[in-house]
């Protein structure tokens, strides 16, 4: 048997011909797959491609551009204004770029545009010979076309038309990435895609769907409030054990309070007019594919201070809070509500967004699927930016709020001076995580929610409804059911929750000043893996231990919120196994997430640090 030959060899940087021109790139060889006799190689913006010999050169006999080839985005500024000489830098995070392009109203955003694109990929030209010898006479003209086209783009006059050579290439994605679908378009792709998007704002864009796709969002929209009611009615009843199952349906006036409604949305408008005080620091939000950065108000710690006093004033005035507990479900069908309104008024302003401004992930073209995933990645009216404050105010004071109220409930129903030690144990273990939430406010602004998913139903319903009305069921469960601790068992469960607290904490703490500022020199004894896209992977300290430190102390915090309820249901255990199923999907839709964004990168980091969340175990 014959051993195929390998003209280039693992690792060695050579020349790859971009898909569909006749530009070349610096790619680094992967791999050869001897059966199809193409090579896997990988551009420096970490997208990678299978091509074939022919379409990959040795690195003599190119000319680098004459300019300057800074590394630096501020000092790379592009010369020409010419769209077709930005569709050559087009780039895998083009969803977004792209509708840049075909909006040349706005020549600031196009120069954003060029600067950013210019960064990630750095096209090398052939030399004059070299393209005369290779260029073929359909390529000389498929160029020309393509140049001509992208001047048409830049007056928002984009027709589409059919993919041309696309049998010449291999673009299928690596084998474990589950998606037939390429990393990243070709230019003659996002030619496509940009008169798709210019015809139809809905256009479906190449990103797998989570949460079941198409289907999965159905689910999902009728399971949650399901589930929310299902939990509310199981935790009303006298012994909510699992033996009582199903729970009583309420009558359909039970949902129902005008009061309730009235009282969520003053609420609302009450954190509403804290976060828009001039309080506390602006911060910035991650560079967006635009480049630009949005400003936050990280006013969050203030607003829980003054939402106390308001809280204690109103007490102290006679006003009975227990309210909050006999009018639970009520409460939750006026926020369920006021979500449902928000994702609609959501989904229909995506309608009208600005292509760059939509979250890839929500863009799938269906309207069920992107009204539940989130259409709009960072909807703002004016500078009120909606995702951050339901993510971070109403809810989750809310749901301090309401744990209060238990409380105060806890002491009315048994005739006590003081709630009982449970309750104050997880009144206090969950106000510790909301406050260190809030005083850290500025840490979200690196999480999955903010940098990847957009604001729809999910987030809406979430930040509403399933935090404050599902995360409060072990106060709630707590009213009918105190339980005593014994001193060992108290101190065991109080440093159970420090020791999660200390990891969870210092593990998001470090991502945060590393994404902030990579050259920090507290973090400078840290190692790091270098990718493509020009940021790095922590591979030491906490993120060095698993690959989600995070998680796992979220998780110990979890454990520590249970115990004190007991073993005698499951119920005020719901939020424990719920936690779970919750961050071990969250941790494979960000593995998946990472993968794609950084490729082989990641692929290294996973071999480094070969467990998830729990050292040895997972
Ligand atoms: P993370 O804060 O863990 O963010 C994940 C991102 O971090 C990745 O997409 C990647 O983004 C970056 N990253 C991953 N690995 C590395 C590395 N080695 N070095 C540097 N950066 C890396 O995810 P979440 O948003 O899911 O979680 C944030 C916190 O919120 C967690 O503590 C979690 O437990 C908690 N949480 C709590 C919930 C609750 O209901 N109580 C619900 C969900 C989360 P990039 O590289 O692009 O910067």
């Amino acid at each position: 048997m014959r051993m195929p030959i390998v003209k280039f060899q693992r690792g060695e940087m050579v020349m790859g011909r971009w898909p569909g021109s006749s530009l070349y790139y610096e790619v680094q060889v992967l791999g050869f797959d001897a059966k199809s006799q193409l090579y896997n190689v990988i551009y420096k913006d970490g997208t990678e491609l299978e091509l074939k010999e022919q379409d990959i050169k040795s690195a003599a006999g190119f000319q680098t551009r004459s300019r300057s080839r800074s590394r630096s985005p501020g000092r790379r500024r592009s010369r020409s204004r010419s769209p077709a000489r930005i569709a050559r830098r087009l780039t895998s995070h083009t969803a977004a770029a792209v509708a840049a392009i075909t909006d040349s109203a706005s020549s600031r955003r196009d120069t954003r545009l060029k600067d950013t694109l210019e960064v990630r990929l750095s096209p090398l030209q052939q030399t004059k010979a070299d393209v005369n010898n290779s260029k073929n006479k359909h390529e000389r003209k498929e160029e020309n076309n393509m140049a001509n086209k992208l001047n048409e783009m830049s007056d928002a006059k984009v027709e589409a038309e059919p993919e041309k050579n696309q049998a010449r290439y291999n673009l299928r994605r690596r084998k474990d990435d589950g998606s037939a679908k390429p990393a990243v378009a070709r230019p003659e792709q996002l030619e496509e895609e940009v008169a798709k998007m210019a015809a139809a704002p809905a256009a479906t864009l190449s990103t797998p769907l989570d949460f079941g796709g198409k289907i999965g969002a159905y689910f999902w929209l009728l399971f949650l409030p399901s589930w929310v009611l299902f939990l509310v009615m199981q935790v009303n009843q006298e012994d909510p054990s699992l033996v009582n199952f199903p729970p009583p349906l309420p009558t359909l006036e039970a949902f129902w309070d005008a009061q309730a409604l009235c009282f969520v949305i003053l609420w609302i408008l009450f954190q509403a007019l804290l976060y828009i005080l001039p309080v506390g620091k602006l911060s910035e939000g991650m560079p967006l594919s635009s480049g630009e950065r949005l400003k936050y108000r990280t006013n969050g710690f203030f607003a829980i201070v003054v939402s106390a006093v308001a809280v204690a004033a109103a007490v102290h005035q006679g006003v009975d809070l227990t309210y909050i507990h006999s009018h639970f479900l009520q409460l939750a069908t006026a926020s369920f509500l006021i979500s449902v309104l928000l994702s609609f008024y959501l989904y229909v302003r995506s309608r009208y967004t600005s292509l760059e401004q939509l979250a890839v992930g929500g863009n799938s073209g269906n309207l069920v699927y992107d009204f539940f995933k989130g259409h709009e990645l960072n909807p703002r009216i004016k500078d009120f930016d909606l995702k951050f404050f339901c993510e971070m105010r109403p809810g989750l004071i809310g749901w301090c709020l309401i744990n209060f109220a238990m409380a105060l409930a806890e002491m009315k129903q048994h005739g006590l001076d003081f709630p009982s030690n449970c309750m104050i144990l997880v009144n206090l273990f969950q106000l510790l995580y909301v406050v260190d939430g809030l005083w850290n406010e500025e840490a979200i602004l690196t999480t999955m929610d903010f940098m990847h998913d957009g604001f729809g139903f999910m987030l809406a319903f979430g930040d509403l409804v399933w935090v404050p009305f599902t995360y409060t069921i072990q106060t709630y469960y707590l009213v009918k059911h105190p339980k005593p601790l014994s001193l060992p068992v108290l101190t065991a469960i109080v440093l159970l929750k420090f020791v999660g607290f200390y990891i969870y904490r210092k593990s998001n703490s470090e991502k945060n000043t590393f994404r902030r500022n990579p050259s920090d020199p507290k973090l400078s004894y840290l190692k790091t893996i270098p990718t493509a896209t020009g940021k790095s992977l922590l591979v030491s300290g906490w993120w060095g231990v698993v690959r989600h430190p995070n998680y796992l102390g979220d998780l110990l915090m979890a454990l520590a919120w249970s115990l004190p309820c007991g073993f005698s249901h499951l119920l005020p255990w719901y939020y424990m196994i719920y936690f779970i199923i919750l961050l071990v999907h969250r941790d494979s839709r960000d593995m998946s997430q990472c993968r794609r964004k950084y490729g082989s990168a990641w692929d290294e980091y996973c071999r480094t640090v070969r467990y998830r969340i729990i050292p040895c175990v997972y």
